[in-house]
């Protein structure tokens, strides 16, 4: 678990805001989950053999002997959310949420056991056309933000009853391999086998590569999806890879799974995973609601985007404020408000605790403010102020106060 200091939370923030702007843009409204749901929840949704709930989950035992878990992801939270609150009746919703997420991994880079996602979800569709949109948005983000090191990987999962006659061929085939499973998959084999797809063990890997793959068994319906789909994209001139293993570590998805993989980032190169979840609500008790998300790592996204060359835009101050002499830090702070009232979205910062000119000279530079305002006792006696630029080798400037204003106003256009 990280803290996130000064100089990366700039970043942090850059990034997530230009994440929500797009996703506002799309029509999505944020919803705010809490951080603690019955365990129950949880084992449900995500299902009891995946590597989630088998061995990542915070869970423990509250006060009044309730199981509660600390979220490993959100979207069981939203739709949580959606069905206790009734907002899936006959309703459909654009959601996002954010913030951290807690699971009991072995900490690398790049995975961490709080860490950070956003989250976007869309009760109540059906698409293909909100998948393609949830990915769409996506691609855009990546522009907006100078991301070229990633690639997008699709596939089906189809329904329930295709899914199960692949199950079956998949049981055969890893059966008949069974001497090269690992222990993991062998426990897989009986409860889940699908998930075997999804074993992260490069030993595996061969075997993994010669099953039979899900998009040969998919029903028609599915496959109309799925086409559907992949022409959006292809009008949208958004680029992918249909990769016929790729089935994602939960349970609850159906139809489109689709993920953004980076090979900047060593092994964790999975940035934004998403998918279409139609049987969740109702296997969470609710009426049948399609649905679709996806949820993109954060911490994945800010080392991708210094990967990629991004800088986040500095949020240094505009101009920092040093004052020496009798009667000057007084003016100084009552300058300050003064200019935070009249010159928009100004950052000013004020020397605070004295010193000589010196030393006020030193924290100014430091600052990264692009003017140190000087305020000396003969300034402020003839009424005027030194506005001295920091970033270059301009000249310093006597400005009368009463101008200080416009004309900060105007340099710092
Ligand atoms: P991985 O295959 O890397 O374990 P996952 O399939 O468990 O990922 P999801 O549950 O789909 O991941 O979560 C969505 C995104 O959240 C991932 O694509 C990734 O960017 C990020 N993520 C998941 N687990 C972690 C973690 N422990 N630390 C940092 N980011 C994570
Ligand atoms: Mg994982």
């Amino acid at each position: 678990m990280n803290d996130i200091l000064p100089d990366v939370s700039g970043t942090w923030r850059y990034l997530e805001s230009a994440v929500r702007e797009i996703v506002q843009a799309y029509g999505y409204s944020e919803i705010r989950v809490p951080l603690l749901e019955y365990t129950e929840l949880f084992r449900r949704s995500i299902g009891e053999v995946t590597d989630i709930v088998e061995k990542e989950m915070y869970t423990f035992l509250d006060r009044n002997g309730e199981s509660l878990t600390l979220r490993p992801e959100a979207t069981a939270s939203v739709v949580r959310a959606g069905m206790t609150n009734g907002l899936l009746h006959n309703q459909r919703h654009k959601l996002w949420t954010a913030g951290p997420m807690f699971r009991y991994e072995k900490p690398q880079k790049g995975r961490y056991r709080q860490f950070h996602q956003f989250d976007v979800e869309a009760l109540g569709y059906e698409g293909p056309d909100v998948d393609a949109e949830l990915i769409i948005m996506n691609a855009r983000m990546w522009r907006r933000l100078g991301i070229s090191r990633i690639r997008l990987e699709i596939n089906s999962l189809g329904v329930p009853a295709s899914r199960s006659k692949y199950r079956e061929a998949l049981v055969e085939y890893f059966t008949g391999v069974k001497s090269q499973l690992d222990e993991d998959s062998i426990r897989r084999l009986e409860q889940n086998p699908l998930r075997i797809l999804d074993s992260k063990n490069p030993e595996m890997q061969a075997v993994v590569e010669a099953a039979p793959v899900m998009l040969d068994y998919l029903d028609d319906e599915s496959a109309a999806h799925f086409e559907g789909l992949r022409a959006l994209l292809d009008a949208a001139g958004v680029e992918y890879t249909v990769n016929p293993r790729l089935v994602r570590g939960l349970d609850y998805y159906s139809r489109t799974v689709f993920e953004w993989v980076t090979d900047a980032l060593g092994s964790q190169g999975a940035v934004c995973s998403g998918g279409r979840y139609d049987g969740l609500v109702e296997k969470l008790g609710g009426r049948p609601t399609p649905a679709v998300g996806w949820a993109m790592g954060i911490e994945r996204l800010v080392a991708l985007f210094a990967a990629c060359g991004g800088e986040a835009p500095p949020l240094a101050a505009d101009v920092y404020i040093a004052a020496v002499g009798d009667g000057t830090e007084r003016r100084a702070f009552a300058l300050a408000e003064e200019l935070r009232d009249k010159v928009a979205d100004i950052r000013v910062e004020v020397n605070m605790g004295g010193g000589s000119f010196k030393s006020q000279m030193k924290r100014a530079d430091k600052s990264n403010a692009e003017y140190a305002l000087i305020l000396g006792e003969q300034e402020l006696a003839a009424g005027r102020i030194g506005v001295k630029p920091l970033r270059s080798d301009d000249e310093q400037a006597s400005v009368a106060l009463d101008d200080l204003a416009a004309t900060l106003e105007a340099k710092l256009k």
